[in-house]
């Protein structure tokens, strides 16, 4: 049996422990990880794990202040050309993966903003959890910045799936939508017909079709807003292309390259 620590990568890295795993669906799974080392992050960033020398990045949903650190995967399968992926499908609790030592990324909040537009589609909404936990653990953070007060932050999270049970955070952003008039989710599901989402009574459509109109009928300032994106590439392109003749600010952060 391959050991999963072995060192066939260079560079240094450390390793972590699955310490839990909760499967969501047939491709989509949470793991929670803890690391052999401390492991410092800021809400948004990326860690790197690896098994038999395969790595891949992977946002962090867990906030910086958790005990262990929490991730949301979507398995794609050999046959469609993952590589890591189908063996992070087989890691039981209590398995040792490789872990980079340092977190990376840059897709973080922005706390000029005093509007936060988070679009996601399914584990594209991870980097946003994060930096909700921590603004709700922490009444410190962000560090404040000059013309924007804390209380005066919005935080809009539209993600978009296929079907109803792809969302993943769904049941936390619900809650934390009626428990914070600062926070708002808008989920939407792209193939509203099928079986599968049967008893949904939500919004339907591409997410990055529905930005617009959201938009409009919030009728935020502009300059005030940043608009983030995570996750599937196509609809990063399309909001990114949609934000481009306007005043939104806009960020992104793609999961894999469009011609992958
Ligand atoms: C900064 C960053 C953060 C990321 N965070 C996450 C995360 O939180 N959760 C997550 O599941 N993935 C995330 N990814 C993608 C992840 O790194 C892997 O690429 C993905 O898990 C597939 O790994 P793989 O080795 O099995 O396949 P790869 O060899 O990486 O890719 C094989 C093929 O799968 C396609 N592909 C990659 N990811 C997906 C996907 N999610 N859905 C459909 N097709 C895909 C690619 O186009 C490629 O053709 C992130 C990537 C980056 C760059």
């Amino acid at each position: 049996m391959a050991d999963a620590t072995r060192p066939t990568i260079k560079g240094r890295f450390t390793t972590c422990e699955l310490v839990k795993r909760e499967d969501l669906t047939e491709d989509l799974v949470k793991f929670w990880i803890k690391p052999a080392q401390d492991y410092t992050f800021k809400p948004g960033q990326y860690c790197t794990i690896g098994v038999e020398g395969i790595e891949r990045p992977y946002s962090i949903s867990s906030s910086p202040d958790e005990e262990f650190i929490e991730l949301f995967i979507e398995i794609v399968p050999v046959e469609h050309g993952g590589h890591l992926t189908p063996l992070l499908d087989h890691q039981k609790v209590g398995a040792k993966m490789t872990l980079r030592p340092r977190a990376k990324g840059i897709f973080v909040l922005q706390p000029d903003f005093k509007n936060h537009i988070f679009v996601g589609t399914v584990t594209g909404v991870v980097p946003y959890i994060s930096m909700l936990r921590k603004f709700l653990n922490d009444p410190s953070w962000p560090e404040p910045v000059e013309g924007v007060a804390r209380k005066d932050y919005q935080f809009h999270v539209l993600e978009g799936a296929s079907y109803l049970d792809e969302f993943g955070y769904d049941e936390e952003l619900t809650k934390l939508a009626e428990e914070n008039d600062f926070i708002h989710f808008y989920p939407s599901v792209s193939r509203p017909t099928e079986e599968r989402n049967g008893g949904w009574s939500g919004a339907e459509g591409r997410i990055n079709v529905l930005i617009e109109d959201y938009l409009e009928k919030l009728g935020l300032d502009p300059k005030e807003t940043c608009v983030y994106a995570c996750g599937h590439p196509q609809m990063i392109e399309d909001v990114g292309a949609r934000m481009e003749s306007t005043d939104y600010t806009f960020i992104e952060e793609r999961f894999w390259k469009d011609d992958e």
